[in-house]
């Protein structure tokens, strides 16, 4: 059998497979994930991609693993549309906003930030930014060029994709062909230094009007997109390294080019397990900042958004997303996220409950056949959604105890209540919601709601948007809906 750490399963992207996971060194894992393009507000669904390699993180850290994790902040080089061409995003919303590109930077990383704490997520090990890394970016370069898989065209530095599959496999991640991928594109229309239209750019001249650029061996410009994640990742992890995250619409062409810049750099295969989240979906579609298919966090905290009844708890929303296995698509709506509130509620008042459990001579329920599934279950590819519903399991006994159908000794209690509280909190990370102050909040708060009802009724709109307003200041967000009013912290 093993202990849990020696049965854990991966599903590696590359091999198309669950593998047995097996870290190049030792206890120490190297764990890699795309961090977020700091020009706007993260959405939903990229919160959604977090929470799931925050998953894995913590529970690589629960099976006893020293998991050095590492994600970028992309702060530079990324191009309107994933493009070849086109403005950075970044330098694009300072333009237009008129700030420095570092002002927006900072204000999107420090939202970013603070919206996966509202999550609870853990902060990674090494937070390295793309313009802190130019250096090693450039390095990395003259690497490929030395290797002879890139080539300089005035000033800017293109990767030979067809020289590279010539003796490596361009597409082995994505499963795309390069005859396809040659046939599936435009003719090189404004990109004439390229040999290739599939070539992609590791270094771009920078026109005089390019704010974000820097001196290199090809003059002044600044770093393609795919390449920060191999130098960053190299840098702080090695030529090889355990897994690398992201969501899956970064497969291609962003993780094929990582892996193409990787082996042509070292000869080596940088990543071991290619992990992918799935998508978030709105109305079915990709939730995307670029279509307007969008939720924001601050909107479903405070309840702001038409699509939304009522206010939600971060944790809940964490609840709602850890209710689906990460490489599923998840779709949001409201009435999914009502069901999983009420399921978390009674998980938590479950574990509660399994504090009062009586105790007895013999245990008649198998506690360490319960606790052996929850780690079946999260050994098994983070499967946080058959870990809930054994956890849920263990609410039934928790029950069945308590109306003494069944029996459980003190030792069998102990152990189950510490694997629930580890189950529920270190790796799920999920919190008690209603602290003290928030309950006393709660029974103001409903009072005041009580209020300003009575004087709706009586027609005395004053005094109704009065206290919406000064609650508005107070950071309450006041939803009128069907049921009456409700209220969130904006
Ligand atoms: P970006 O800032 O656009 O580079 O995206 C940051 C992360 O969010 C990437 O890993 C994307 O794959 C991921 N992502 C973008 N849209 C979604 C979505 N609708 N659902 C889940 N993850 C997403
Ligand atoms: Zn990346």
């Amino acid at each position: 059998m093993g202990s849990p750490k020696e049965n854990l399963v991966i599903y590696n992207s590359l091999s198309r497979q669950k593998e047995n996971f097996q870290p190049l060194h030792g206890a120490f894992v190297g764990l890699y994930v795309c961090g977020p393009t700091v020009y706007n507000f993260v959405h939903l669904g990229n919160c959604r991609t977090f929470i799931s390699f925050d998953l894995v993180y913590r529970y690589l850290k629960h099976l006893g693993f020293k998991v050095r994790y590492v994600r970028n902040i992309t702060d530079a080089g990324h191009l309107e549309n994933d493009a070849e061409e086109g403005e950075d995003k970044i330098a694009k919303k300072a333009r237009l906003e008129q700030l420095e590109p570092m002002e927006i930077v900072q204000q999107y990383t420090v939202d970013f930030h603070n919206t996966l704490t509202k999550f609870n997520n853990i902060p990674p090990s090494i937070e390295p930014t793309a313009t802190g890394h130019i250096l090693e970016q450039i390095e990395m370069i003259q690497k490929i060029i030395a290797k002879g898989m890139a080539y300089e065209v005035n000033g800017s530095v293109y990767f030979d994709v067809q020289k590279y599959n010539s003796e490596e496999e361009y597409g082995e991640l994505s499963g795309r062909k390069i005859e396809d991928l040659v046939a599936g594109t435009r003719d090189l229309d404004g990109q004439e230094e390229k040999r290739s239209s599939l070539d992609f750019a590791l270094w771009k001249n920078a026109k005089p009007e390019h704010i974000m650029k820097w001196t290199s061996p090809w003059g002044v410009g600044f770093p393609g997109w795919h390449l920060e994640c191999s130098a960053m990742s190299t840098k702080y992890l090695g030529e090889q390294f355990d897994i690398h995250g992201g969501g899956m619409d970064l497969k291609f062409p962003h993780h094929e080019c990582e892996i193409a810049q990787g082996k042509a750099a070292t000869g080596l295969k940088p990543v071991r397990y290619w992990m992918h989240a799935n998508m978030l979906t709105l109305n079915g579609k990709k939730m995307s900042k670029s279509t307007g298919n969008t939720l924001l966090p601050a909107e479903l905290f405070s309840g702001e958004n038409d699509l939304l009844e009522k206010a939600y708890d971060p944790i809940v929303v964490r609840f709602f997303m850890m209710q689906a296995h990460y490489r599923s698509t998840l779709d949001f709506s409201s009435d999914a996220l009502n069901a999983s509130e009420k399921g978390f509620f009674r998980l938590m008042e479950g574990l509660k409950l399994a504090q009062e459990m009586p105790v007895s001579s013999v245990s008649s329920v198998n506690v360490n056949e319960l606790i052996s599934q929850f780690y079946g279950a999260m050994n098994d590819d983070f499967n946080s959604p058959i870990l809930i519903a054994h956890l849920f399991d263990a609410v039934k006994i928790v029950h069945a105890v308590l109306s003494k159908n069944e029996t459980i000794t003190q030792n069998d209690k102990e152990l189950l209540l510490k694997e629930l509280n580890a189950f529920i909190f270190d790796v799920l990370g999920l919190k008690e919601l209603t602290s003290e102050g928030d309950k006393s909040l709660e029974i103001v708060m409903e009072l005041v709601l009580q209020m300003r009802q009575n004087a709706r009724e009586t027609k005395d709109w004053t005094t109704s948007d009065a206290i919406r307003d000064k609650l508005a200041e107070a950071g309450i967000v006041v939803k009128d809906g069907k049921e009456g009013a409700t209220w969130g912290k904006g």
